[in-house]
């Protein structure tokens, strides 16, 4: 077996090579991100660009097993933000200087939710005078409504694959129309069409998810040549299907050392992306986000949902700060991220250099 050191040093993995990465231990682990450190910093510097996440909405069409704002979970506290309030939120962001906002919800399809949205990108890009950068998160529409979207003035899309495995997708999802695996990847492809810079991503220690999957995810990243990525432990809800399995999964702990190293890898892999310190991280470490934007993370996504609907977009148990008024957030993380040896991007729109380099 050649030592990890050795892999460390190749521009390309194999997935046999990704596998060893990810299991690695001790002073291999630290090789590894020591590594991912030195490349994010040639690469994409020590800079951490701000997305202010508002979770505009937790109604939602869908029913994916893992995710605990699905349709069919009738304890649910559902509610949908007014367009003032969005706005409100979108204010917040400019005037702290954020650069970005990312618009995040629940999946609806259909001519009211289309112009609902399509409304709300102009009236944001009118508010900050251009100056915020809007990402949509909205899950799988047409290429038309995607057209739409782009032309009010979202530039980036996040879709995240889940898994990029179909058996291990369809043990996450319905069989059916509304849960095509086929058709998720479609609308990566449609995304891509139209313009965006399109992020992809996966959730880490699903039951059923072997490292076999998990390198198969990077190297899918990778042949997709994706903009940006987003990618978390997954963490189980006690009012969704996949609860049954439980008892199979990794401690927390254990699923939050493998995210860490997903980040790493794909650092190494994809030098010039944008990859997102994501939220679910510090539902399990209370410094999670400053430990992925160490050895390799680019951008982090403070929630400026107002605090009074935070508690309701559960999409995991134990979800962070969902107590906090979106001002107090803004003052913890400054100091967290001086803390991780990164300066804060402020004002800009931290766009994805991968996506430059392709244009
Ligand atoms: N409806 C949109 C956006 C909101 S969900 C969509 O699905 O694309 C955003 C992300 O939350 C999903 O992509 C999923 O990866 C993540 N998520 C949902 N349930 C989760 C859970 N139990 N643990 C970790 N992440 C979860
Ligand atoms: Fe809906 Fe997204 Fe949750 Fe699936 S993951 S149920 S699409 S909010």
């Amino acid at each position: 077996m050649i030592p990890i050191s050795e892999i460390l040093d190749k521009d390309n993995f194999t997935r046999e090579e990704i596998i060893r990465l990810l299991a690695s231990e001790n002073e291999d682990r630290s090789a590894l991100f020591a590594r991912s450190a030195k490349v994010k910093e040639e690469n994409v510097g020590n800079i951490v660009y701000f997305r202010g996440l508002i979770e505009f909405s937790n109604i939602c069409g869908k029913n994916c097993f893992y995710c605990g704002i699905r349709k069919g979970n009738k304890k649910a506290n559902r509610y949908n933000l007014t367009d003032d309030e969005i706005l409100e939120a979108a204010r917040f962001a400019c005037e702290s200087n954020y650069g970005s906002v990312v618009l995040q919800g629940g999946e609806l399809e259909g001519e009211a939710f289309t112009l609902r949205i399509e409304r709300l990108l102009q009236r944001i890009k009118e508010l900050s005078d251009g100056r915020l950068g809007i990402t949509l998160s909205v899950g799988e529409q047409t290429r038309e409504v995607y057209r739409r979207w782009y032309a009010a003035g979202a530039h980036r899309y996040l879709l995240r694959i889940e898994s990029s495995d179909r058996d291990l997708y369809y043990r996450m999802h319905p069989r059916d129309k509304k849960h095509s695996f086929e058709r998720r990847l479609q609308a990566l492809y449609d995304l891509r069409d139209t313009g965006y810079q399109v992020g992809t991503g996966v959730m880490i220690g699903l039951p059923f998810q072997t490292p076999d999957h998990l390198a198969g995810d990077l190297l899918f990243m990778k042949a997709l040549d994706i903009d940006m990525c987003g990618m978390g432990p997954y963490i189980e809800h006690a009012d969704t299907p996949l609860w049954e399995y439980r008892d199979q999964l990794q401690p927390l702990e254990a699923r939050f050392d493998l995210a860490l190293k997903m980040i790493a890898v794909l650092r190494l892999m994809m030098k010039t992306i944008n990859i997102a310190s994501a939220t679910a991280l510090q539902a399990i470490d209370p410094i999670g986000r400053e430990k992925a934007l160490k050895i390799g993370a680019n951008i982090i996504m403070p929630n400026i949902t107002p605090g009074v609907y935070r508690d309701d977009y559960k999409l995991y148990e134990n979800k962070p700060c969902t107590d906090e008024e979106a001002a107090d957030c803004k003052n913890c993380l400054e100091a967290r991220i001086h803390m991780s040896g990164n300066k804060i991007g402020y004002d800009q729109w931290g766009d994805s250099l991968h996506f430059k380099e392709r244009n």
